[in-house]
């Protein structure tokens, strides 16, 4: 099957470092792909690049078999970056809106929906992550974890068919890190194609198909989870999983 996103032999240079080293990442569709990392290592980086918020120095990205080339990534840039769901660490939401406002919003301005469409549209999102309820809150009177899932039906709204989450519970406390985990859980179930960066490495271990641990703007380690968790190790990997977790 094609892959939801692969690159190859990215390179991304800030200043004279190299951030990402010539990164070749296959990420399956239907499948959650984890990609772990010390802090610095380029996750962020290279998860930016792949929703085109970032445009690398060398190197290609496909999405569903589609050649993203840096000379055609400016011309084409509406079309295929509103296929790309991204939720962030921070959460990203309109603080004047409401709930419902901030996921309407995405709609009629990306979608230019009118506004009654976009608002049921928003709210059978909402629905879905479990916040029909608390639809006409604002986002301070909403805890992180509810505030953080608002984003995701906000990304969900626009059907992307990839998602990409940064870190989406490193914010939170972590009694509030199982709902997201649980709503993204559920996503991964119903065959969306994700790339997630995580330190929940429980969440990695059950969810993912595909993991890669990114050091220094390289992937030194990939393969299944189980693969990439059997010993023994890679010392880098056993370094940073003592770490972190
Ligand atoms: P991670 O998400 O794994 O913590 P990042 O991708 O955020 O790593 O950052 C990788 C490296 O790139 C870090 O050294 C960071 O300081 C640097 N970096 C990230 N963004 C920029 C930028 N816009 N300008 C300069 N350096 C950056
Ligand atoms: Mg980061």
């Amino acid at each position: 099957m094609t892959p939801a996103i692969e690159v190859s032999g990215l390179v991304k240079i800030f200043g004279d470092v190299p951030v990402l080293d010539g990164v070749n990442l296959s990420a399956p569709a239907h499948q959650v792909t984890c990609l772990i990392g010390p802090s610095g290592s380029g996750k962020s980086t290279l998860l930016r690049c792949m929703a085109m918020l970032e445009r690398q120095d060398a190197g290609s990205i496909q999405i569903d078999g589609q050649p993203l080339s840096i000379a055609g990534q400016h011309a084409r840039k509406g079309d295929l970056r509103s296929r790309i769901g991204m939720v962030f660490q921070q959460f990203n939401l309109w603080p004047h809106m409401t709930a419902l406002g901030n996921v309407a919003e995405a709609l009629r301005t990306v979608r230019r929906q009118p506004r009654r469409k976009a608002e049921d549209r928003a709210m059978a999102e909402l629905e879905k992550v479990g916040l029909a309820e608390r639809a006409h809150l604002y986002p301070r009177q909403l805890s992180g974890g509810q505030q953080q899932r608002v984003a995701i039906a906000r990304a969900l709204a626009l059907d992307p068919q990839l998602m990409l989450f940064d870190e989406p519970t490193s914010a939170l406390d972590p009694e509030l890190t199982g709902e997201v985990l649980n709503v993204m859980r559920r996503l991964a179930t119903s065959g969306m194609s994700m790339v997630v960066v995580s330190h929940e490495i429980g969440f990695v271990a059950s969810v993912a198909g595909h993991v890669a641990f990114l050091d220094r703007g390289k992937i030194v380690v990939s393969g299944s989870p189980e693969e990439v968790f059997a010993k023994p190790r890679h010392p880098r990997l056993t370094q940073f999983l003592e770490t972190y977790i």
